[in-house]
């Protein structure tokens, strides 16, 4: 198990940031770490990374106790913690050299200092900017130094706490491809608030709210317990009562001038059923739509207030 959090809790003064949280994560998984502001993800990382302590709980990263050991646990975790702390007034290489004599990486990788910077510009796409200021930078690029400084040990666990806040479009799909070719290698722990990032890059999802975990899932599942919703418009009446026989149907809504909503469990796509069901009992659909409830209508329902 790459990562594994059993039953941490964490108060701040009075505020419970983080209630039992636990879940675990499997070698080369991309998670996407998702609630909204103030929900705990910052806390947990801080956690994650041994650089707070909770009030109760384990967290072990790559087997090893984080708050036992957090000095060896660090050594394979690559943090980009939010906001991104950067030394603006350091050239790029001259950064990256600098993280790596501070962290003493030369311990940890099998080719020289040298190499492994040069190897980490080029991952992150900085082989141009590698000379430049970091404040002469945009955000994107300011981000992909982030990330290099993040993986110059060569960590197996990456955790990046919202690694694409502020990024205008373009930088936020380069810095999200960033984050899928490093997923490849390694597990990706990364925080968000928008639920379509998620769906981009992820392969499994954990929403949290006001510190408790309350989705936890693989993204092909979550897709699977959406909800089909089929507004159909027929030529005559119809009774609520006559969609009860309809397989998998959660709730019908009339709408006024024999038009309904359908809502069904997501297993098939209900459209040909609903015809049947017209023909059976001799009316005409003149309307038919569909739509699934996107996550992002399934996040918003969860974490709204
Ligand atoms: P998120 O990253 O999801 O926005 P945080 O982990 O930053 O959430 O915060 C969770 C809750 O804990 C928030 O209500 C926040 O105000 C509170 N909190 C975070 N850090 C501190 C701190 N150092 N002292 C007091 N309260 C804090």
């Amino acid at each position: 198990m790459s990562i594994q959090v059993t039953s941490i809790c964490k108060t701040y003064n009075t505020q419970k940031a983080l209630n039992q949280v636990s879940f675990s994560a499997d070698k080369g998984q991309v998670i996407g770490f998702l609630g909204p502001n103030g929900a705990g993800k910052s806390t947990l990382m801080k956690i994650l990374t041994g650089f707070i302590k909770p009030d109760s709980g384990t967290v072990f990263v790559d087997e090893i106790n984080v708050l036992q050991n957090p000095t060896a646990a660090q050594k394979t975790i690559g943090y980009l913690p939010e906001h991104n702390p950067l030394y603006s007034d350091m050239y790029v290489r001259e950064y990256l050299q600098f993280q790596a004599s501070v962290y003493q990486i030369s311990e940890l990788i099998d080719v020289t200092v040298k190499e492994q910077i040069e190897k980490c510009i080029t991952k992150v796409g900085l082989t141009l900017e590698a000379d430049k200021k970091i404040n002469q930078l945009s955000k994107g690029y300011q981000q992909r130094v982030g990330l290099a400084a993040a993986i110059l040990h060569n960590p197996k666990v990456l955790i990046l706490d919202e690694p694409t806040t502020g990024l205008d479009p373009n930088q936020l799909l380069e810095i999200r491809t960033l984050i899928q070719t490093l997923g490849k290698e390694k597990t990706v722990l990364f925080s968000t608030h928008i639920m379509q990032e998620v769906e981009a890059v992820c392969d499994r999802v954990i929403i949290i709210k006001k510190g408790v975990v309350l989705i936890d899932k693989t993204l092909v599942e979550l897709q699977k317990n959406h909800q089909q919703i089929i507004k159909v418009i027929f030529n005559g009446k119809v009774n609520a009562s006559q969609f009860q026989q309809l397989e998998l149907l959660v709730s019908s809504k009339d709408l006024g001038n024999n038009t309904w909503e359908l809502t069904f469990e997501n297993e098939e796509d209900m459209r040909p059923k609903l015809f049947d069901f017209a023909q059976e009992k001799n009316i005409t659909i003149l309307e038919l739509s569909s739509e699934n409830k996107t996550l992002e209508s399934l996040f918003t329902e969860l974490t709204s207030h």
